[in-house]
């Protein structure tokens, strides 16, 4: 069954056409990439997808809650851990942040600090975590790996993957790079231009990478 569905996507700015008729699907429990270079359209379909963006044509639908996590993480530097989650979900209380703990165990060590005074990798993780407050059946992370040390966006990759097998949580992993995005996910679109120039399953999509 299908989490989001989008169909024959047209999104424009102004004259320039910046999603043209792009279809995605992402199933429950799905593991997907949507790749693509600089500028192809991928924040723009996002946006799309969580309706900041309204389409010109075509159609989305989401069953259930999405999440997003932002690229660049967007975490308040001065606010706790704690604090910084608790932004994410709809009522702030300090029991509502266990869950949280419970999946990503490293940020209830990291509660009290600041969250300005971790590293790229540990922000990254609050961010995800924030993301989870608003308990989704999707998630959206935009440029997960960006600017992170390989083995950071290892561990990384490895919670979302068990977030995914044990929680069936789906994933759709927006990357420019490409091959983290397609070892991590069973099924791939890739976007150029704004156009979706290749789908199918990632061992196939990686071969032509
Ligand atoms: P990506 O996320 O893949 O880098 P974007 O969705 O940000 O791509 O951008 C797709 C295209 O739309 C690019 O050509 C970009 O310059 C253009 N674009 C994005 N946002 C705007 C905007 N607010 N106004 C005009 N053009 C935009
Ligand atoms: P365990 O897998 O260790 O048995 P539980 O099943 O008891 O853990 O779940 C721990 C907590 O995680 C629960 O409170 C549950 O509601 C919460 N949880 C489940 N799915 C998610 C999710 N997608 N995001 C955040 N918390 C979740």
């Amino acid at each position: 069954t299908p989490v989001i569905e989008a169909s024959d996507l047209v999104v424009r700015y102004g004259p320039a056409t910046a999603l043209d008729h792009v279809s995605l699907r992402v199933d429950a429990g799905e593991l997907v990439a949507l790749v693509g270079p600089n500028g192809a359209g991928k924040s723009t379909l996002v946006n799309t997808l969580s309706g900041i963006l309204r389409p010109a044509e075509g159609s989305v639908s989401v069953h259930g809650r999405l999440a997003h996590v932002p690229e660049g993480r967007q975490l308040f530097g001065d606010l706790t851990v704690e604090d910084n989650l608790r932004l994410g979900g709809r009522r702030y209380r300090e029991r509502d942040t266990a869950p949280v703990h419970a999946v990503l165990p490293r940020l209830a060590d990291l509660r009290h600090r600041r969250a300005g005074t971790l590293s790229g990798g540990e922000q990254q993780m609050v961010a995800v975590g924030r993301a989870l407050m608003s308990r989704p059946d999707v998630l959206a992370v935009d440029e997960l790996s960006l600017g992170l040390a390989p083995l950071v966006v290892a561990d990384l990759v490895e919670h979302l993957r068990e977030l995914n097998a044990r929680r069936g949580l789906a994933v759709l992993l927006i990357e420019q790079n490409a091959r983290l995005a397609l070892d991590l996910c069973s099924r791939a679109y890739v976007l150029e231009a704004g156009r979706i120039v290749a789908t199918g399953p990632s061992g196939e999509l990686a071969a032509d990478a």
